[in-house]
């Protein structure tokens, strides 16, 4: 699993937001807790939604 906004790897699973994506509803949406705080943007891999 990796997160969206920077890519890094994502291994242990306290470390990272899940969430479907707003806009089609279909795609898990995965940040870093880093990127969360940050409010990096993000992409949807499957519709291409951006959000922050
Ligand atoms: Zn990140
Ligand atoms: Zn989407």
């Amino acid at each position: 699993m990796k997160c969206v906004s920077c890519h890094i790897n994502l291994v242990s699973e306290d470390k990272f937001t899940k969430f479907p994506c707003p806009s089609c509803m279909e795609e898990e949406v995965v940040r870093c807790i880093k990127c969360r705080r940050r409010n990096s943007e993000y992409a949807c891999t499957k519709c291409g939604f951006k959000g922050p």
